[in-house]
């Protein structure tokens, strides 16, 4: 049988555009991971000149992206703040407490390892079989705010993306229901602090893909024994399912969690429906109570009633 050969100049020539092309896309997944997280702290007022920011570092990707980028926004931004890095090793087994030390001195950046074993707390009081998750967790929460503190630290930011938060909101709606999400910005359980998550606006795909260009020395999430929350999985695979088959659903999903309606909800507390009288003046934004359905195929409807195609 003959042989197909290349001359090995189309063989360099080949391999020289597909680097450029890599060097390309690269460069792009930086500038946009820099313009999303540059958004989300305008858009929330998450830092301010003088700020001295706790970033909290797991060994995961979304950490180390969230370290990063925060380092680059801040040789760039018009204001000063400061950034300390802190690592809480929580003493579950096997894990490698020389990899953040190493990865963060290179950095050339203020740090803190912060020892606490609350893996063994944890392992006590809960019982086999039973998910740690939200003691550990809560436990964790109570040592940031007090490592915050004696740093000198305002801020504290976490490394919660695009995918966690809505995640986190259907989470709420099925299982808690509640119509609650995960906050950009919020006040510290103890009122000192406050606690932020730059990533609000990345996906997760892109914290996953920049953990690779950069080659960020990831640490286990699954040291600690813990099976990864099922419900949610199950949402995460949902949300994936819905993207594949109805591109853009997901999009919308999370633009429509800063569009809020308080007045077409039923909470009586966010609006005042028992106060509501009629005012015998037109609304100046149009007629908003029967609002027209959204629809996806592109037709008109009789509002809240029967859809019409926009043929009929
Ligand atoms: S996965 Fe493990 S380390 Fe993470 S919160 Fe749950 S118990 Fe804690």
């Amino acid at each position: 049988m003959q042989e197909t050969t290349t001359a090995p100049e189309n063989d360099a020539a080949l391999s020289f555009k597909q680097n450029e092309k890599i060097v390309y896309e690269n460069n792009k997944l930086h500038k946009r991971l820099c313009r999303q997280v540059g958004q989300a702290i305008g858009d929330f007022n998450m830092i301010e000149d003088g700020d001295k920011v706790m970033v909290c570092l797991s060994g995961g990707k979304d950490s180390y992206a969230l370290l990063d980028i925060l380092m680059t926004l801040r040789e760039r931004a018009p204001i000063k703040f400061d950034i300390v890095a802190v690592n809480l090793d929580q003493k579950q087994p096997n894990f490698p407490d020389h990899i953040l030390p190493a990865y963060l001195k290179q950095l050339d950046i203020p740090f803190h390892i912060e020892n606490q074993d609350t893996y063994s707390i944890v392992k006590r009081l809960i019982p086999e079989g039973k998910t740690t998750c939200s003691l550990c967790s809560r436990l964790r929460r109570g040592i940031l705010y007090r490592v915050a503190d004696e740093l000198g630290a305002n801020k504290i930011a976490l490394g919660h993306h695009r995918d966690d938060i809505m995640e986190t909101f259907f989470l709420n709606m099925f299982f808690g229901a509640k119509i609650k999400g995960m906050p950009p910005k919020l006040q510290s359980d103890d009122g000192k602090h406050i606690v932020i998550r730059p990533l609000a606006y990345v996906k997760e795909a892109d914290t996953e893909r920049y953990a690779q260009v950069k080659n960020f020395p990831i640490i286990p999430c699954d040291l600690c024994g813990s099976q990864e929350n099922l419900q949610r999985k199950q949402i995460k695979g949902m949300l994936r399912e819905w993207e594949k088959k109805f591109p853009g659903r997901v999009d919308n999903i999370f633009s429509s969690l800063s569009t809020v309606v308080p007045s077409h909800l039923m909470d009586k507390d966010l609006f005042g429906f028992a106060d509501l009288k009629a005012t015998g003046e037109a609304m100046a934004n149009g007629d908003i109570a029967f609002d027209e359905e959204p629809c996806s195929t592109g037709s008109t409807s009789i509002p809240g009633i029967i859809p019409l195609r926009a043929d009929n």
